[in-house]
């Protein structure tokens, strides 16, 4: 049967206080795309890709709606990460893990 998350593109995990964190980025931003500067964004997107998610890191961008600049962009990413083969040179601070992993 479908996975209810098919569609999606969820990367990695997200934190559990995730949809409060996209109705404060929408709210902040006033659903304004952060791409395209028009009204109507209805998700929020990661600036720097990553497991970054702080509220800095996030903005909002337009997804289902039109001109769908998430996805545009989120190819666009695709494409480079399978150019460079090795993921994204600039990690601006480590990864959030688990407390108590370390490796
Ligand atoms: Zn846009």
């Amino acid at each position: 049967m479908p996975g209810q998350w098919a569609g999606s593109t969820r990367r990695g995990r997200l934190p559990t206080d995730w949809p409060d964190r996209v109705r404060r980025v929408k709210a902040r931003d006033k659903g304004i795309c952060y791409l395209c500067e028009q009204p109507g964004a209805d998700t929020v997107d990661h600036i720097v890709p990553g497991d970054d998610h702080a509220l800095t890191n996030l903005a909002a961008v337009h997804d289902r709606n039109p001109p769908h600049c998430h996805r545009a962009k989120s190819s666009a990413e695709g494409a480079a990460a399978r150019k460079t083969k090795g993921g994204y040179v600039s990690q601006r601070r480590p990864r959030e893990r688990h407390p108590g992993i370390t490796r």
